[in-house]
């Protein structure tokens, strides 16, 4: 493995939090490897990239064009191909995430190279072993990739991002892009105003059937604000239409690995465990003390949650001054 790319996402005043993740999970294997980091951006301005410097990311690249003005998967893909034959990389990583999802199987398509999704471990000794989790979380494979390129996309949440200063480097490239190219685009953003998103949350607090109805869900969202977490859901809270997709964990809705994973009266299905299982910290509220989430919980409490939401948001909010 000579060279390894991180695709790095924007957003405000810097990248995602997972980019971070990805520079420092990439920068392990680069040194373990000796092979040379570099990483790329999409219409990023200075200041964002500039904060990859805080986690070690020497080298840098600023892809541009004027047909980016918005989201277009298969031309943002055909950009960064283009950028792949000019630099070379042999390790191409992306987050699992909304973008990552839609660019790394393209990217490894067009090269014709193995791609393992959704990874929560990497080790290099003499060639790489990536670790994913199968069968709902319930186990996990080591798998390895046998062509030459390879690419990965890792899951949120679970390579811990560590600072690391060093002075950075930033490049421009001008891909070749088309109209043709623009065969998606994303025409239009509905954003959840000041909303944290499940994906890149530290904490979560969902809500299950057991709240009733979408009149009741304050109670979450009251216990969300006094710790700073995101609002998540089960399907059966989203199916029933309380609450919108993009809140959905588990396996046809989001996966999460956050700090702190509150579920408050959600029974624990295996296809809800499949989007949360990995968190590295999980509190169960339920009255039913039989409950299977309380077989993947840390901390349980058995109780009404209209009566333990409250007192425990009301705790809470005094201890952490919200
Ligand atoms: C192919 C497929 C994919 C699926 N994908 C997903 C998915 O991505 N995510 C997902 O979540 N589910 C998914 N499901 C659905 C899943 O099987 C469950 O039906 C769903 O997770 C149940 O949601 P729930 O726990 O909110 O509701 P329930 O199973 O109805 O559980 C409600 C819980 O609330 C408790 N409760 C009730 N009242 C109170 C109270 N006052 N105080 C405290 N506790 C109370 C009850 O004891 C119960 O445990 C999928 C199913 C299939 C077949």
């Amino acid at each position: 493995m000579k060279k390894i790319l991180v695709y790095l996402e924007p957003q405000k005043d810097g990248l995602k939090r997972s980019s971070y993740e990805l520079i420092t999970a990439a920068k392990a294997l680069s040194e373990k490897s000796q092979a040379a980091l570099f990483g790329c951006a999409v219409e990023a301005n200075e200041n964002q990239l500039n904060s990859a410097a805080a986690y070690g990311l020497t080298d840098v690249i600023n892809i541009k064009h004027n047909l980016f003005e918005k989201y277009s998967s298969t031309a943002y893909s055909s950009a960064i191909n283009q950028l792949i034959d000019s630099e070379g990389a042999d390790l191409i990583i992306f987050a699992a995430n909304s973008a990552g999802i839609e660019l790394a199987p393209r990217i490894a398509a067009r090269n014709a190279c193995g791609y393992v999704s959704d990874c929560v471990g990497l080790d290099y000794d003499g060639e790489l072993i990536i670790r994913k989790p199968v069968y709902a979380g319930k186990a996990h494979i080591k798998v390895k990739i046998n062509t030459a390129r390879k690419v990965l996309s890792l899951r949120p949440n679970v390579f811990t991002a560590s600072k690391s200063e060093a002075s950075i480097s930033i490049r421009g490239f001008s891909p070749n892009i088309t109209e043709a190219d623009l065969k998606v685009v994303t025409t239009s953003q509905i954003k959840n105003e000041g909303k944290l998103d499940v994906l890149e949350a530290e904490i979560i607090v969902s809500g299950g059937r057991g709240i009733k109805g979408p009149e009741n869900y304050n109670l979450i969202e009251n216990l969300a604000k006094a710790l700073g977490a995101a609002v998540g859901a089960s399907r059966a809270v989203v199916d029933a239409g309380w609450r919108p997709h993009a809140e959905q964990v588990g396996q046809t809705g989001k996966t999460v690995s956050p700090s702190l994973y509150v579920a408050c009266g959600i029974s624990g299905a295996i296809q809800h465990l499949a989007g949360m299982a990995s968190s590295k910290t999980i509190l169960a509220i339920n009255k039913d003390k039989d409950a299977p989430i309380f077989k993947v919980a840390d901390y349980g409490i058995v109780g009404d949650i209209f009566e333990v939401l409250p007192r425990l948001t009301e705790k809470i909010s005094h201890s952490l001054n919200r």
